[in-house]
């Protein structure tokens, strides 16, 4: 792994997806599309999700901001942020994420789900790992997602959906969120076009306390590796229109499926 993987994963999540056309065809078999979206805006309706781009536009140019010390959990500290990695050709990660998030948070609100976002723009710095657990924290979030892209060498490829080996928010925590990573996986794996990871965790799943943005959660939150952008394959997924849609449909597919299997 590359340091800026490293340091990628440490500010928080990324994507994939095709989940929402799956979404779409459950809710509408068998009843009139109109019965169809009352039907879902009961069930999702009043809850809240937390979506959370990682990295910022702005980080490389502020390095004594994004590299100040900030509570990991713990009694732990890390960087503030770090600037996350790109394609070969440039895109950047940071522009990548927020792009999915974008579109994972129109999947959400059109099933009548509240979405609230860490960062709306790509040129500001940050904020935070901490702040962006305390956003989610702070609305009592019924779930919380990072979205990233990977920095791997060109051999490796796909998907790593993480969770925090231990979160502030204590073992029920932890298993909404072991809940809410299965979810993801599985949305990722009918949606996404991209494999399980071949480099890195075991079958697309990996566990790690190094993440302050999943350590300080108090509400269930998993980390996704959307893919991996030095691999020719998946970069080329990431970086088309089409391709972010598979991948922000998936992570939309993963948390709607979790939010459903919780009101059950
Ligand atoms: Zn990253």
């Amino acid at each position: 792994m590359t340091a800026g993987s490293a340091l990628c994963a440490l500010a928080l999540t990324s994507c994939q997806g095709t989940a929402s056309a799956n979404a779409a065809s459950k809710v509408s078999a068998g009843t009139s599309p109109k019965a169809a979206v009352a039907s879902a805006s009961s069930t999702l309706s009043g809850k809240t999700v937390v979506l959370d781009p990682g990295h910022n536009g702005g980080d490389e140019s502020h390095t004594a901001q994004i590299n100040q010390l900030v509570p990991m959990g713990f009694g732990k500290y890390k960087t503030c942020d770090t600037t996350g990695t790109n394609a070969d050709d440039g895109y950047p990660e940071h522009e990548f994420t927020l792009q999915v998030a974008t579109l994972v948070q129109s999947l959400l609100e059109k099933r009548g789900i509240k979405v609230i976002m860490t960062r709306t723009n790509d040129t500001g710095v940050g904020p935070c790992v901490n702040v962006r657990a305390a956003i989610g924290n702070n609305v009592h979030a019924d779930a919380a997602v990072s979205i990233h892209g990977d920095g791997f060498d060109a051999s490796g490829h796909g998907f790593q959906i993480i969770q925090a080996a231990k979160s502030v928010g204590g073992a029920a925590n932890d298993a909404r969120s072991n809940k809410l990573s299965g979810a993801m996986h599985a949305a990722f794996l009918s949606g996404s076009g991209l494999t399980p990871s071949t480099y890195i965790g075991t079958d697309g799943y990996e566990v790690r306390s190094d993440l302050a943005g999943l350590n300080l959660s108090t509400v269930p939150k998993v980390l996704v590796e959307c893919g991996n952008m030095k691999n020719p394959g998946d970069v080329a997924l990431m970086e088309s229109p089409a391709g972010r849609a598979r991948i922000a449909s998936s992570i939309a597919d993963g948390i709607i499926a979790f939010l459903e299997q919780g009101s059950k």
